[in-house]
């Protein structure tokens, strides 16, 4: 169990990391949001990270958020940065300020649908799989632009950004620039990218946002 300064420094310790990492390539700290990933923790580890004003959280699992933050939501702004599945895009759009892994046309469609019959528009990013790994979401690189050219044109969605998790074994500058270039030549002015790990690398290659967890909470409890 995490304990309450503990979680409350590791916030702030984060936050000042950011500003610098910000600064050092002359950019506004404030251009940089902070996603606190909040996945997993325990109530008592997200209690004094709210109190620190932290307003802005990430999550994976649809049920898991709804669980979590049900009631609290309009102070908040929630983050999806798990798979959605396309029977869960009802809940997601209603529940969601951000669906973050917005990743292939069914996907893309139901969302649609769903953002006209709830009169709801969450703010949305494609997820990208830089790395091409087969066992990660994502839109190929190279599929990239035509995919963005169909959310727009197809299903009337207008994307704000994109998303990328790189490979764990590579250094993730190169995936972090790739993504960069995508959104440029795209039009897309956000980019997700960079967790605890190396944020401070995503926001040099441009990130304004960055999804960080265990830098802030500690290690997730085992599942
Ligand atoms: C869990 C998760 C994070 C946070 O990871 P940390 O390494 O704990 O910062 C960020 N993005 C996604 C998509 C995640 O699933």
């Amino acid at each position: 169990m995490a304990e309450p300064s503990h979680t409350a420094q590791g916030y702030r310790d984060v936050a000042a990391r950011i500003a610098r990492a910000a600064q050092a390539c002359g950019r506004e700290p404030s251009s940089v949001t902070l996603v606190a990933v909040s996945k997993l923790q325990p109530r008592a580890a997200i209690e004094p990270v709210l109190a620190a004003g932290q307003r802005v959280f990430g999550e994976n699992r649809v049920q898991e958020a709804i669980a979590r933050w049900s009631g609290k939501t309009e102070e908040l702004e929630l983050h999806l940065i798990g798979p959605l599945q396309t029977n869960k895009a009802k809940e997601a759009v209603d529940f969601f300020d951000v669906i973050e892994t917005l990743d292939r046309e069914k996907l893309a469609r139901v969302l649609a649908e769903e953002m006209a019959r709830q009169g709801k528009r969450p703010r949305l990013y494609v997820q990208v799989n830089t790395g091409e790994e087969p066992q990660k979401a994502g839109i190929a690189p190279a599929e990239a632009d035509a995919f963005i050219a169909a959310c727009r044109g197809v299903y009337g969605l207008e994307p704000e950004g994109l998303m990328c998790i790189p490979p764990v074994a590579e250094p993730p500058g190169p995936h972090f620039a790739l993504l960069a270039r995508i959104a440029a030549r795209n039009g897309l002015s956000g980019l997700s990218m960079g967790m605890s790990d190396d944020f401070e690398t995503a926001i040099r290659f441009g990130a304004t946002s960055v999804r960080v967890g265990s830098a802030i909470f500690g290690a997730r409890p085992a599942i």
